[in-house]
């Protein structure tokens, strides 16, 4: 990889997500040599992805390049690859550009789409995990509008029309109010020869309220706004299949539909060699300690949505939420220099800051540890939120000057077919 050896110790970072970049930003001016690999040139902000799908955003204003988060620090080494294989033997990652040696790794990989072994499933829906796939969304719903403005045949133009989302979490519900609004906004001005009432938005939910894990007022407020914006919600319903035309549930329920949104579950997205049973827990995710490092090693970590950190609070693990991934990659900064110097590292705490979900113009939810409210209030809390979390000036000014334009005009402009992804209704 044409990465020289300093006196400094290596530190190997997999994934430029949200742990990734704080833990490289914290260790990049210290003596130590970092180095970051990704598959990805540039850092994702995920939730806004919603946007991008729904032509709010375009894909660059949510995307930052790596090298330029930290191209002020002069012992951090950035290379594009995929890391196929951890050997924590010879201490060394396998990745499709080459091997590299570590002296500590951390392995920050996030997570991916979770079917649940349902291979039709996970072969005919759209996953929206990253910016291609958001990309493909948004082709596909515009897509299928141009279809159905040409066909004659009544249910095939139904199904054109319908949008089944699986899962009421926030990622559901903030694409169903987006969905939404495109209804009642956009498309009776684009396609004025086609009776867009009938478009449909479903969010189909297994359980008994949308946003679980929130609170009983965020839940219900938001189920309250996503009815009065026309969209169906089916509770306790779950799906079993998905055949490219009909989604099948556990009831007698069925959706006759083009476009399915599996938007179910997520699972870690793990690496060979740190993947066997010994290591992995619940949800796929790598079972770390208290200072996130993996079991039977003291120079390997895992962080973010990958690691599973299990305490009284969290039975299950700390949520897969961007708050713990930051706090987790910025801790743990700390704690390698401590472990460097070879002082005692510190335990990780989490300080939990609430979760939101917009469920669209003028409307969110808000949970914070004292304060719940919904409303405008909660939806410009929101706005905040995610400009100030957003990396990069332009990023956030680019963001927010169409969040601008588009709630004064009622518009979303780029609704573009730039790469045409279509799956074909079978016949
Ligand atoms: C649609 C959506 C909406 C969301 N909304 C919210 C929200 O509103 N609030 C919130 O707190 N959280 C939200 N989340 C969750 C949040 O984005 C994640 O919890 C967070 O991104 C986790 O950060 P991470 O650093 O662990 O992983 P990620 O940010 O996923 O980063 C992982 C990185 O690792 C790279 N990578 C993976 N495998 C390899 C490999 N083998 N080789 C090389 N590179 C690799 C990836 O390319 C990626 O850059 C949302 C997620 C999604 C998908």
């Amino acid at each position: 990889m044409n990465i020289p050896r300093t006196s400094f110790p290596r530190v190997v970072i997999i994934g430029g997500g949200f742990a990734g970049v704080a833990l490289a930003k914290k260790l990049s001016k210290q003596e130590v040599q970092v180095v970051l690999l990704d598959k990805n040139n540039y850092h994702t902000f995920q939730p806004l992805l919603y946007q991008v799908s729904t032509g709010g955003l375009e894909p660059d204003s949510i995307a930052y390049p790596i090298r330029k988060i930290l191209k002020d620090f002069p012992n951090f080494y950035f290379r594009l690859a995929n890391v196929d294989e951890i050997d924590t033997e010879k201490n060394k990652v396998v990745t499709d550009i080459g091997k590299l040696k570590f002296d500590y790794l951390v392995v920050a990989s996030g997570s991916e789409t979770n079917y649940f072994g349902n291979s039709e499933i996970e072969k005919h829906s759209m996953a929206m995990k990253t910016i291609p796939q958001s990309l493909n969304l948004r082709s596909l719903i515009l897509e299928n509008f141009e279809d159905a403005l040409l066909t004659s045949d009544l249910n095939e133009r139904n199904a054109l029309m319908n949008f089944v989302i699986v899962g009421g979490g926030p990622t559901g519900v903030e694409l169903a109010g987006a969905l939404a609004e495109i209804k009642k906004g956009i498309l009776p001005k684009d396609y004025p020869d086609l009776d867009t009432r009938l478009a449909q938005i479903h969010i189909v939910q297994s359980s008994d309220c949308i946003l679980k894990g929130m609170s009983d007022k965020a839940s219900k407020k938001a189920e309250d706004f996503l009815e009065k914006l026309g969209v169906n919600i089916w509770k306790n319903v779950r799906v079993t299949n998905y055949d490219g035309k009909t989604v099948t549930t556990n009831t007698d329920l069925t959706f006759e539909t083009a476009t399915v949104v599996w938007a179910a579950g997520v699972k870690g997205a793990t690496i060979k060699g740190v993947d066997a049973e010994e290591f992995i827990t619940r949800g796929n995710r790598i079972l770390v300690n208290e200072f996130n490092q993996v079991k039977g090693f003291n120079h390997i970590f895992a962080v973010g949505d990958i690691a599973c950190m299990i305490n009284d609070e969290f039975p299950n693990g700390l949520p897969m939420m961007a708050q713990p991934a930051i706090q987790q990659g910025k801790q743990l900064g700390d704690n390698l220099l401590r472990l460097i110097e070879e002082k005692p590292m510190h335990s990780f705490k989490y300080k939990d800051k609430g979760a939101m979900a917009t469920i669209g113009r003028n409307k969110a939810v808000v949970d914070l540890k004292r304060f719940k409210f919904q409303g405008i209030f909660a939806w410009y809390v929101w706005m905040f939120v995610h400009l100030f979390f957003l990396i990069g000036f332009r990023n956030r000014m680019v963001v927010f000057v169409n969040w601008v334009y588009n709630y004064v005009r009622f518009d979303r402009e780029a609704r573009l077919i730039i790469r045409p992804f279509k799956k074909r209704l079978k016949t």
